[in-house]
């Protein structure tokens, strides 16, 4: 029997990526993980090791900074990775507004150091994690991997910057094999209710905001915009099961191995537009629990209606998402039920 192939997960201990780790342990993988928690802690990684169960063995954890190259280096040299999958980076769109600089260096400038120390170690398979931010405000939908890319936003910049540097890698050395998976609006959590999303601060994003208005951490949800040219007039997403995410990765490293293959973008999303008020609604028909809404003006740079084509990841990585928003809700309610106040105890 071939050995197990050995994965390293940056960021591995964040939303996303904690999800992903944990299927990757269950699909007999080897990872080692890295993070600087910045974002994230100990607990998750705890959690991950508990609900492997004995394939809890093939985790591997090292505090660290995908900015630390000498320790990049000192990783890459004792350990044979077969592919990375990059999470690691700061996502928060105000903030990225706020403090441009720190989110050119911690996600492009983390983003090269990554890529030196593999291409330095030969190691050239990699899955990113891209967003569906870099269509920008598409002028229609489905949005297929060819519509035009753009940046609203310094976050949205760094996706678009990383994906140029992977094209163009790829066009100088074809030994690359790359796939950047463009994320449409990932929620809920793991069934069991043991990870699942811990934001630091307020909420920017929907369904975060949502589960601490169910929980009585903040009084009420703010609905931005209530004009938009929509079924209910609230603007309409593409939310997608974390878990169905997380087999998207798998979907992803296996494709790797397709000789086939050299630098591709997929979109992980249903295909399906959910409105802000049809995602409260099936929230509190999951939860039981009642949200009161505030009325509020759109949010500014926020696109009217944003889903994804899905028919790009079916065909060639033989995924697509299974879990619908009821589900989706069911699973973020019992995760932010058993943990209100995420992976801290208050
Ligand atoms: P997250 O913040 O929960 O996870 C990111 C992890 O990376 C955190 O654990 C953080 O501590 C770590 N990290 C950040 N900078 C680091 C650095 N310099 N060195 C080491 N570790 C570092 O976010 P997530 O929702 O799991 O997102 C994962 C990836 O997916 C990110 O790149 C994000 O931009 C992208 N993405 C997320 C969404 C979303 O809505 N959640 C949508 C599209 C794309
Ligand atoms: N939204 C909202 N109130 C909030 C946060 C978000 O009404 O407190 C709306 C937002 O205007 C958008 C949808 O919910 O129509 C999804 O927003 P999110 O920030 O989660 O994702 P993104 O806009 O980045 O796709």
């Amino acid at each position: 029997m071939a050995a197990p192939q050995c994965v390293l997960i940056t960021g591995g201990a964040g939303y996303i990526g904690s999800h992903t780790v944990l299927q990757l342990l269950l699909g007999g993988y080897k990872t080692v993980v890295i993070d600087n928690f910045d974002n994230s802690s100990q607990v998750a990684i705890n959690r991950v090791q508990e609900l492997a169960g004995d394939h809890a063995v093939n985790l591997t954890f090292h505090k660290m900074d995908i900015r630390n190259k000498p320790a990049l280096e000192k990783l890459f040299a004792s350990t044979k990775f077969d592919a990375v999958m990059h999470f690691a980076g700061l996502k928060a769109v105000g903030e990225s507004v706020q403090k441009p600089l720190m989110y050119y260096d911690n996600n492009v400038v983390g983003t090269l150091a990554l890529l030196e120390v593999m291409d330095a170690h030969g190691c050239k398979k990699i899955v990113f994690s891209s967003s569906a931010t870099v269509y920008g405000w598409p002028k229609e939908v489905p949005c297929t991997e060819e519509f035009p890319l753009s940046a609203a936003n310094p976050y949205g910049r760094t996706k678009l910057m990383i994906e140029d540097i992977f094209r163009d890698i790829y066009a100088s050395d074809s030994g690359w094999k790359i796939i950047m998976l463009r994320y449409f609006n990932p929620v809920g959590a793991h069934p069991s209710g043991h990870i699942g999303e811990d934001p630091l601060g307020t909420p920017n994003n929907l369904m975060p905001f949502v589960q601490q208005v169910a929980v009585g951490r903040l009084p009420a949800l703010k609905v931005f915009g209530t004009n938009y040219s929509t079924k209910d007039g609230t603007g309409v997403r593409d939310y997608i099961h974390v878990a169905d995410l997380a087999n998207g990765h798998l979907a992803a490293l296996r494709k790797l191995s397709d000789p086939q293959i050299g630098c591709e973008v997929y979109n992980l999303g249903t295909g399906k537009g959910t409105s802000v008020l049809e995602m409260v609604a099936a929230f509190e028909k999951m939860s039981g629990k009642k949200i009161p809404l505030i009325i509020a003006g759109r949010r500014p740079g926020d696109a009217e209606i944003v889903y994804a084509s899905t028919e790009k990841a079916e065909l060639e990585l033989n995924w697509k998402a299974e879990y619908g928003i009821e589900e989706m809700c069911r699973d973020q309610w019992n995760w932010v039920n058993k943990n209100p106040y995420g992976y801290q105890t208050k």
